[in-house]
């Protein structure tokens, strides 16, 4: 009865304390799993699913902390505005009007932003897939961006494949991800510059590059603004209103259709492109 017990009931025991230790929110409460026999075994999957539940508590306590530090920004600025008013330190005009309803804006857009990431990262959006001509998907963003570009006089040109190509994708989610490539192309790229969006036929994928001679991005920062919040210059985009969480939306659609979304760029000033693959339809 004294092996039983060692051998046994002692793990097993550990294992019921462990799973009440987690269950009152001690994240980081493991086992020992030492042995290959098969509670050793399951000592290690407790152990796994522990670390996964830690994981989890991370990323969720950083989210918090990440939507209050974004949602404070915009409302400072506004009871700035508010305070400069009631003090008379601000003149009572249409600039400080504006300025408070910019920021107001700015707090409406992260909100839709954030319901939108949330749509997407709790997979809840049904994709209306179809078989969808790729050059017609391309002129319905071009005519939406047109505008934008020739404003800011920037050159958007189109290098399509010479025959008919189609894609297997939900046509709005499809424009959503090009409307904001592209929309990123133009922010970050000075005017007088170019945006070249290239279509190329790939194995059983087609290939969507956005290729910009904007401000680039640093090898260091490539592999992380696909995260959410994740901005290469903060006080830059901030003032442009940028979120950064359009790309992880971005990402989030690409991947919910079995494509890939990345980025490349030559380092700073040197332009970015960025690309991304559809199913062939
Ligand atoms: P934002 O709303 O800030 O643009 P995104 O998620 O769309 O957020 O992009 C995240 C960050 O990636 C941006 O803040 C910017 O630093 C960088 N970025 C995105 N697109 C480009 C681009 N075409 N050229 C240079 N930097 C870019």
């Amino acid at each position: 009865s004294y092996v039983l017990s060692r051998n046994i009931i002692a793990p097993v025991q550990s294992m019921k304390n462990a799973s009440k230790r987690i269950a009152e929110g001690h994240y980081d409460e493991r086992v020992s799993s030492s042995g290959t026999d098969e509670l050793s075994q399951l000592a290690a999957s407790f152990n796994q699913m522990a670390a996964q539940l830690e994981q989890v508590e991370t990323m969720r306590r950083r989210l918090i902390g990440d939507v209050a530090h974004e949602l404070r920004t915009p409302l400072t600025a506004i009871k700035g505005s508010a305070e400069g008013l009631m003090d008379g330190v601000l003149p009572a005009n249409d600039a400080t009007y504006q300025q408070i309803h910019n920021e107001a804006e700015r707090l409406n857009k992260l909100l839709s932003d954030l319901q939108e990431l949330s749509r997407v990262e709790s997979k809840a959006i049904s994709l209306d897939i179809h078989p969808l001509d790729v050059s017609r998907l391309i002129e319905t963003t071009l005519k939406r961006m047109q505008f934008q570009f020739d404003e800011k006089r920037v050159t958007l040109n189109l290098n399509l494949p010479h025959s008919p190509i189609s894609v297997l994708a939900d046509e709005d989610r499809a424009l959503q991800i090009l409307t904001n490539l592209l929309g990123n192309a133009l922010q970050y790229t000075p005017p007088n510059g170019t945006v070249t969006v290239t279509i190329e036929r790939e194995k059983s994928y087609v290939k969507f590059s956005i290729r910009d001679t904007g401000i680039g991005i640093p090898s260091e920062h490539l592999t992380h603004i696909f995260d959410r919040f994740y901005r290469v210059d903060k006080s830059r985009s901030r003032t442009h209103g940028g979120s950064g969480i359009g790309l992880t939306i971005a990402k989030h659609l690409v991947e919910a259709h079995g494509g890939k979304i990345w980025a490349e760029s030559a380092g700073e000033n040197k332009g970015s492109v960025f690309i991304f693959t559809l199913p062939i339809g």
